[in-house]
């Protein structure tokens, strides 16, 4: 389904709606082509009126920090929706609950419990997303996820309605979880442990370090390309992929990371086509010479 620049459905929203835009810049890996729409609402009520304006056969995506999306170099013929500052607040609503909007950063998420003295949100200084896409991924690091912290989630669904719900209703799995594809989350509770804020700052250094010395950062990525096949082995899939793909493997300018063998990264100008070329030459090696099936971690925006 195909949004028309000039529909005047969306007159309203003139000074939060961009039409065919680039979604380069919205992503760590720097791939994509346009969007019809990309909007940004500036707060719920508008969200919701764009949501009851569009139809429901709109193809509607929402991302967060862009650390775990590839897109195709073609037109995204939708919207896609990047909650404004607007939803990035951050309160204590008592001494063991924080409630974050879902633009927060996971790093802010981090900081402000350490500040706070509430320990069990250091995890989270590794993860550069925002707490939409770690509900939506149940991302996690170091032994804990995001299901783990979570009390509940407020959504919005297509016909925008808000719901509130609570963490025990929802079924989370390795990277995933169940909650309905169409689903924006607004903002989620959080419950934390009383903690000293000395002892909260030294983890997440000792987190921090660890984590810069096995993965690449500050480059073109999505982070771990794919999920460790822990259904068919205990193997690390980087370690996988080091011994069944040749080194130096290139498509255009995708590459695999000399650090890491799991994330792929753009080194320069590479196309969603190179990308997804070397995703495609990994699954069917790594298949070939270990006859394990890789499934994609990060998300293919279709
Ligand atoms: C250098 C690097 C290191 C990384 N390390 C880790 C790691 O240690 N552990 C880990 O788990 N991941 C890691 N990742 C992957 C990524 O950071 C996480 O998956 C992160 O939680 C994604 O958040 P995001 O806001 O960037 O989501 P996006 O990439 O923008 O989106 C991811 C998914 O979430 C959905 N989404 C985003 N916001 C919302 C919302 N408000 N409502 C509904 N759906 C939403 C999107 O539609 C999409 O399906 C890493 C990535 C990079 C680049």
């Amino acid at each position: 389904m195909n949004i028309e620049r000039f529909d005047n459905r969306f007159k309203k929203f003139s000074k939060s709606i961009y039409f065919n835009h680039s979604l380069k810049k919205l992503n760590w890996f720097n791939i994509g082509g346009d969007a019809n729409i990309y909007f940004k609402p500036d707060n719920l009520h508008d969200l919701i009126e764009f949501l009851k304006i569009c139809k429901s056969e709109e193809k509607i995506f929402v991302i967060g920090a862009g650390s775990n999306v590839l897109f195709k170099d073609d037109i995204f013929k939708g919207a896609v929706i990047k909650l404004s500052k607007n939803f990035s607040r951050i309160s204590l609503l008592n001494e063991n609950t924080i409630i974050a909007g879902s633009g927060v950063l996971d790093k802010s998420l981090s900081e402000f419990a350490a500040e706070n003295n509430l320990g069990g949100f250091e995890f989270l200084s590794c993860i550069p997303g925002t707490i939409g896409g770690g509900i939506r991924m149940n991302s996690g690091c170091f032994g804990r996820e995001f299901k783990d912290i979570l009390i509940s989630v407020q959504a919005i669904n297509r016909l925008g309605e808000v719901l509130t719900i609570p963490s025990k209703d929802i079924i989370f799995g390795y990277r995933s979880c169940n909650l309905a594809k169409d689903l924006i989350f607004l903002s989620a509770s959080f419950k934390g442990n009383k903690d000293k804020r000395d002892k909260i700052e030294q983890e997440v250094k000792k987190l921090k370090a660890k984590k810069e010395k096995a993965q690449p950062t500050r480059i073109k990525t999505g982070g771990s390309t794919f999920k460790n096949p822990i259904e068919q082995t205990n193997r690390k899939v980087w370690e996988i992929i080091k011994e069944s793909v040749p080194n130096k493997t290139q498509f255009g300018d995708a590459i695999i990371s000399d650090k890491h063998a799991n994330f792929f990264i753009n080194k320069n100008n590479a196309s969603y086509k190179d990308m997804k070329k070397l995703i495609e030459f990994v699954k069917e090696n790594v298949k070939n010479k270990t006859g394990i099936k890789l499934d994609l971690e990060i998300v293919l925006v279709e």
